[in-house]
């Protein structure tokens, strides 16, 4: 790796061999060789903070999952219909961190696994097949995790909505229709979900559930008001829906104040999906359910994915859960998300073009504006590839693609997160020497020269 890789060519060969809408990161691709903690090295060897990447929860190359995977592999790796105590460690030790009503694991190979799982314990359960899920909203790849998934089905040349989907609006209060304003907006919100729920009744798909990222993610870093997963749950349970929280992207501490996201909402759900930070990099996913519902599933058809719940990603997985208590990074998560988000609402405070900075721990969101207070889109694509030019890996979200995500591994530090700021404010600086409402240019021209690209 020490030998340089000659970029171009790689760059070549994806177009060669990889399909077009495998996307790539930034105007000037970035090619990554080597990482560590939260940072990540590339093929000359200079550092880049990683601010983006949430799979790397513990860290990248942490050497206690270096040491439990090299351990496991030398053993053996095999499946779920063996006995080894991995499996049960590894359970006992996700419950731990659950209301008490979880009993029962599933053990499978990504988020987009367990999701579509959780649709099939739904259906089980229920007998009804209609799902209600907020708009912009992201499960999963497969058939019905695209289904599902607003954010996917909805776009120009998606599938379309399915007969069998009611969407809801998504809890935003910065831009959609109840703002922060209303002290009603959570119930406000929430009241979306009869509409949908009726509907579902009328076409005779009954309701199977409701499914969504408890903290919209791709949706734009959204945190809905307080109670209003508790409210739509309530719903749904009266319907005789089955409540999923998908914690992908919002689990296993990064919140700082919470575990699991459904914890700030006041809201207990029926099944719970994990993924993308659980394995830190290994490909693992996980729901966890009531005894009911798993009891509901056991019809006599045996459940068994080959790699799901393998001695391998069980070690892994009760590792990546030990490290963030042993290393103490849900707290960090805090702490540096505390930093972060007063640093962040000082730059929204001098610069018209952040509308509005919301999240919590590290997972967090900076709205970019035009001047007329729509969404500034070219705004945030100027900043994101200004900030890699810095050196610093943060990423965009959003219908419009306007909410700068900052969501490092939880391992980053005070004086990466002091960087972060320094560096943000003098690229909006940048973006005042252009009125932000004129057409952004491109930034290699804008700065062309400028030596720091
Ligand atoms: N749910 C959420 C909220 C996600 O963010 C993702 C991945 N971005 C998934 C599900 C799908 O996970 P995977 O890519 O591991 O299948």
């Amino acid at each position: 790796y020490y030998q340089p890789v000659n970029k171009d060519e790689i760059l070549q060969g994806r177009h060669d061999h990889f399909g077009g809408n495998l996307s790539l990161t930034y105007d000037d691709p970035v090619m990554l060789v080597r990482g560590w903690k939260h940072h990540m090295f590339d093929e000359w060897g200079r550092p880049y903070l990683d601010a983006y990447n949430n799979v790397p929860h513990v860290g990248h190359a942490h050497p206690r999952i270096q040491a439990v995977a090299a351990d496991q592999l030398k053993r053996m790796n095999s499946n779920t219909r063996y006995l080894h105590p991995a499996q049960t460690a590894f359970a006992d030790k996700i419950m731990s961190k659950l209301p008490d009503q979880f009993e029962v694991c599933f053990f499978v190979n990504s988020g987009t696994e367990a999701n579509e799982l959780a649709l099939r314990l739904a259906r089980a359960h229920t007998g009804a097949k209609g799902m209600v899920t907020p708009d912009h909203g992201y499960h999963g790849n497969t058939n019905a995790a695209v289904a599902i998934s607003a954010y996917k089905f909805n776009k120009p040349g998606g599938i379309g909505q399915a007969d069998w989907v009611e969407l809801v609006e998504v809890a935003d209060d910065y831009r959609g229709s109840f703002k922060r304003v209303d002290p009603d907006r959570a119930q406000k919100y929430a009241d979306l979900v009869d509409p949908a729920i009726a509907t579902l009744q009328e076409k005779g798909h009954g309701v199977a559930g409701f499914i969504a990222e408890t903290f919209p993610s791709v949706g734009g870093q959204i945190i809905p008001p307080k109670g209003y997963l508790a409210a739509v749950y309530e719903k749904i349970h009266a319907a005789g829906g089955v409540c999923i929280a998908d914690e992908v992207q919002t689990g296993l501490g990064r919140l700082g104040d919470h575990y699991f996201g459904f914890e700030h909402q006041g809201a207990l759900p029926d099944i719970v999906v994990m993924g993308k930070p659980i394995g830190n990099g290994h490909p693992l996913g996980v729901l966890v359910t009531t005894k009911a519902i798993a009891e509901s599933f056991d019809n006599g058809i045996e459940f068994f994915s080959t790699f799901g719940g393998s001695t391998l990603s069980c070690r892994i997985g009760k590792e990546v859960l030990d490290i963030v208590d042993d290393e103490g990074l849900q707290d960090n998560a805090r702490e540096m998300g505390n930093i972060l988000i007063s640093g962040l609402k000082e730059l929204e405070t001098e610069f018209g073009c952040v509308g509005d900075v919301r999240g919590m721990g590290l997972f967090l969101g900076l709205e970019l504006i035009n001047t007329d207070g729509s969404e500034g889109t070219g705004i945030c694509k100027y900043v994101k590839n200004r900030m890699r030019d810095h050196r610093i890996l943060i990423g965009s979200e959003g219908p419009k693609d306007n909410i700068l995500k900052i969501r490092p591994p939880l391992t980053i530090e005070q004086e990466d997160v002091e960087m972060i700021l320094v560096t943000l404010r003098a690229i909006l600086g940048e973006v005042g020497d252009f009125s932000p409402a004129a057409p952004v240019p491109d930034h290699h021209h804008h700065h062309a020269g400028c030596g720091c690209c």
